[in-house]
Parts: structure tokens; sequence; C-alpha cells
């Protein structure tokens, strides 16, 4: 069957919230029903045996342990806030990242988690539960104010926009049905679905790199496509540099990159839908030091 390497058993990914509890404990208590292990690149997420099904599990219900895979968990790593700054989540729900950059700050600081839907504000707010230092915004993060004091001190924003979702497994399944059942409108459809993603992903990263204290903004998505990821990027990156960023390596150790459509592309970020489980794309930007802005 072509497409059996999609079925190739893979490991289930899950990580622990070490807001609520010790990687060792998560350890102690997952390994009495099944083999753990530490993945080596991400800190805190765990490797189970394929199909461990732990949606019942106590640690999850309590949101001790997120059932969130390897490339989603690199994306607030790559960001790497420090304890105590200010950092803004602009497109925030359901919140798994949220939470994630909360425990990488080891609860100090605060987060400013921007979310339009209101449907999806109420899982947001579900899934941070008792993170305290987190503030939640219901409004569109292209409306915010880059001149407002309330953000005149965000160091870090976490930006990943609603995208195609194409490098997911819903949506590849759908890409593997045969032509005949798809046809060419619904080919067309797809492109205008993309090209109107990423005019918003653009708007949206220019407005990220806005912002006048920021000092690194990661851009993600869960897409495999150019035209969300690299044309993205390379479309906003004259502005990026005008404004002293410059794209920087998360995870150099990670071997798949951008696709080489520019110059600079090496610095990007890619996993791979069958290889890594998931299609997602990662982008760093840094900008060294800011005018009047304090030192690290
Ligand atoms: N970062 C989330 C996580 O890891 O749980 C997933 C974010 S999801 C890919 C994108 C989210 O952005 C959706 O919940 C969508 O409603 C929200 N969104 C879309 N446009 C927005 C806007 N202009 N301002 C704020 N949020 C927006």
């Amino acid at each position: 069957y072509k497409y059996n390497i999609a079925y190739v058993p893979k490991p289930r990914y899950v990580r622990v919230n070490t807001l609520k509890l010790g990687v060792e404990p998560a350890i102690h208590e997952l390994g009495k029903q099944n083999t753990v292990k530490r993945d080596d690149m991400v800190p805190d997420l765990l490797m189970l045996p394929p199909g461990t099904d732990l949606h019942d599990h106590p640690l999850v219900k309590n949101g001790s342990v997120f059932l969130q895979g390897k490339a989603s968990s690199m994306v607030a790593v790559a960001l790497d806030p420090e304890p105590g700054w200010e950092v803004l989540d602009a497109c925030s729900a359901p919140g798994n990242k949220t939470v994630h950059l909360a425990a990488l700050m080891r609860g100090k600081g605060k987060i400013i988690a921007c979310e339009l839907n209101k449907e999806r504000v109420k899982r947001l707010e579900d899934t941070i539960d008792r993170s305290l230092h987190v503030k939640v915004l219901h409004g569109d993060f292209l409306n915010l104010n880059t001149k407002d004091p309330l953000y005149s001190k965000v160091r870090a924003i976490l930006l990943d926009p609603s995208c195609s979702g194409s490098g997911t497994a819903a949506e590849r399944l759908d890409h593997l049905l045969p032509s005949y059942t798809t046809g060419h409108a619904a080919a067309d459809a797809d492109t205008g679905r993309v090209n109107k993603l990423a005019a918003f992903q653009r708007k949206a990263l220019a407005h990220a790199l806005s912002f006048p204290a920021v000092e690194r903004v990661v851009y993600s998505t869960c897409s495999i496509s150019q035209t969300e990821n690299e044309d993205v990027v390379n479309s906003v990156l004259p502005f990026a540099v005008s404004h002293g960023f410059q794209l920087e390596t998360p995870f150099p150790r990670w071997p798949r990159r951008g696709l080489p459509v520019f110059q600079g592309s090496e610095h990007l970020l890619r996993t791979d839908p069958e290889k890594d489980q998931e299609g997602f794309f990662i982008a760093l930007f840094v900008r060294k030091s800011i005018i009047g802005s304090p030192e690290k």
C-alpha cells in the first residue's frame, strides 16, 4: 500500500507540565504501566510505546501531563523565554503552548494570551487553569496597539496563527483521497484558502515584529505549504531586518530545515509529517539590542 509509511508505529509523546509535576515523578508514575523514555532533544518531553492511550489517565486529566507531540513541543522551546519576562502569545487557544511557555518561565513573569474566537477563549481558560500569571485577552491580535504601555515590556512573542493544518494527520488523510473525489475545483479552493491564510500570517508576523521591546519572535505553523511557511518569512524578512532582527537557528542539531528558496532559509526548521508524525514549521527572529530597552 502506497501510503504505508504513515502507519509505521510511532511513539506516543507526552509533555510534562513542570508547573505541576517534576519529570522524574512523571516518569515514575507513567512507568508503572508503560516503558517511558526521555526525548533527547526537547526537555520535559517523554516517549511512550506506540498506541499508548492516556486520554483518561489521571495525570492527563489533572493537567500534569499534556498529550502534545514532539513537533508542537519544539515551538515554545524555540522561543526560549526567560523566567520573569513578559511574553505575548498572539494566537493562543486552546493554550497548549501558553502553558508550555509558563512552565519554561517556571511560573515567573507574565504571559498575555490573546485569542480572537470566543468559544476558543473558553477552551484556553480551561487549559491554563491555575497558571495565575497568564492574562487572557479576548480580541484580535492585529488590533493590539504596539504603543500601548501594556505591551511596552513584552520581550518575546509566540505567533502560532491559524493555518491550513496540512501537516497534521487529519488534513493529510483528506489530501490522500484520489483526485476524482476531490477534483480541480477543490484544489483551487484550497489554493485560495492557503493564499488568504498567508495574507493574514504575513500581517500578523510583521505586527509581532513591531512591538517596541520585543527581542524574540517565533512564527510557527502546522502546515507543510511553502506559501504559509518560507514564503511568509521571506516576504516579511526585509521589514524584520529594517527593525534590527535576524533569523536564528532553533534546534541547530535538528536535520530538517527550510526549503532552499531564499538565502537564510537554512535557519528555518521543518518537521516531516511522515518521519516526525506531524509537519510543523518554525522560524525564529532575534534582535540583539534595542535602544532604550533594559539589557538582558
Ligand atoms: N498556539 C495554540 C496552541 O498551541 O494551543 C494553537 C493556536 S491555533 C493554530 C490558532 C488560533 O489563533 C486559533 O485559536 C484562532 O482562533 C486564533 N486566531 C486567529 N486569528 C486571530 C487573530 N487575528 N487574533 C487572535 N487570535 C486569532
